[in-house]
């Protein structure tokens, strides 16, 4: 036992133990009652009509954007400042990704931007919840509508948030979620997409399947032979029952979830809040934020080697720190194959290069967080003198 206070950590209860073994004594492994049951819940609680279970938020991303028809020779307008799946499944298609700056409050794209990026190529609009922020979300979907192009949600990071009284997940002609360890819920690996378009829900539950129809998604077509013809090409993007019902588990302690991670992020904020060297999280007043990450961000005279050396000194007291995260088009593949540089995106790399990750998950004690916050405290004021 160590006593390091690591940046995420998984809620597992006994009950997710329970029904993980429920599922290992009922020999149905895969295409069973939870994966249906976890698609019913996961759609219910957006106010879609359909969910589709699949192996992790970059599958869903990439059956969506393949769904939508986006092809090589098309246009997606999209952030800098994410995680690279959002981007990457772009290239998946052969079509363009097309970056646009952020705006320094909500950290998602900036609107004026986006309808400036459009192009007779544009084809869709790949919108992130930041962080679990969902600010912009319905004017990205009313600039799509007016230019008669896609809005895909990329809310990996945003379960359980609302914005304007509507769920996280209802903004985009489809919306992704993901299940990894460090998100509001987990399935081990995991995602889902949601959507109220039938075509759409029905080519990525073809594409999960290998290509299959959609109607044959079913074990008992597997004596017809049909479970052996193939309408496309597809992929296995399917998800296990093991993590469907893990899934289902923590889909219930949702709401419990949401506000457990509330109450650290508060702390945080209240605690910060009079540090003038950081730069605290703002939540408009119209947005339940869902809290995906603690991120703060050192005020513009921090360099990012002084950013590097404090996240450094705050690992060297065993409490996890990361900078979330580096911008997609300075990644080295990006670099080489686009030619992006720096000052492409001068706000998105502003922020990229000030931002520190602190330990965040839903049973970070009190104690733990007061920790970490004054283990932050003590690196800035060791920055502060190392200049004077
Ligand atoms: C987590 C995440 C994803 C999906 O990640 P997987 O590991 O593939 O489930 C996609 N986009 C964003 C912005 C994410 O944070």
């Amino acid at each position: 036992m160590t006593d390091e206070i690591p940046l995420s950590h998984p809620d597992i209860t006994d009950a997710e133990i329970r029904i993980v073994t429920d599922v290992l004594r009922s020999g149905r492994l895969s295409i069973g009652p939870y994966q249906q049951e976890f698609e019913e819940e996961v759609a219910n609680r957006t106010g879609r009509t359909h969910g589709i279970a699949c192996s992790s938020g970059t599958a869903g991303l990439h059956m969506v954007v393949q769904a939508m028809g986006i092809a090589p020779g098309d246009e997606v307008i999209t952030t800098p400042f994410s995680f690279i799946a959002s981007s990457n499944v772009i290239l998946y298609a052969g079509a363009t990704p097309v970056f646009v700056d952020i705006d320094s409050r909500s950290l998602n794209m900036n609107p004026a931007s986006v309808e400036a990026a459009i192009t007779p190529k544009t084809k869709a609009i790949l919108a992130v919840e930041t962080f679990g922020n969902p600010t912009h979300m319905d004017t990205y979907r009313a600039i799509a509508d007016r230019n008669e192009i896609r809005l895909i949600e990329d809310a990996c990071e945003g379960l359980g948030g609302r914005y304007k009284k509507r769920p996280i997940g209802s903004f985009g002609h489809a919306a992704v979620f993901g299940f990894y360890p460090n998100k509001q819920i987990t399935t081990g690996e995991g995602g889902m997409v949601v959507t109220d378009d039938d075509r759409i829900a029905d080519i990525c539950r073809s594409l999960r399947n290998q290509g299959r129809d959609p109607v044959h998604d079913d074990t008992e077509v597997a004596r017809t032979g049909s479970w052996l013809t193939h309408e496309r090409l597809g992929y296995n993007y399917r998800m296990s029952e093991l993590q469907a019902a893990l899934g289902v588990v923590q889909m219930n302690r949702l709401d419990e979830i949401v506000s457990m991670r509330e109450a650290v992020a508060r702390r945080y904020i209240e605690r910060f809040m009079a540090t003038s060297d950081l730069i605290v999280p703002t939540v408009d007043a119209d947005t339940v934020m869902s809290w995906f990450v603690f991120v703060v961000r050192l005020s513009d005279q921090y360099s990012a080697e002084e950013r590097g050396r404090i996240i450094d000194g705050i690992r060297r007291h065993d409490v996890g720190a990361a900078a979330y995260f580096p911008c997609i088009h300075l990644q080295p593949f990006y670099r080489e194959r686009f030619g992006f540089k720096e000052g492409d995106f001068p706000i998105a790399e502003s922020i990229s290069n000030r931002t520190i990750a602190l330990p965040f998950y839903n049973r970070l004690t009190d104690r733990d967080a007061d920790f970490a916050a004054q283990t932050m405290e003590l690196m800035l004021s060791r920055e502060n003198i190392r200049r004077t």
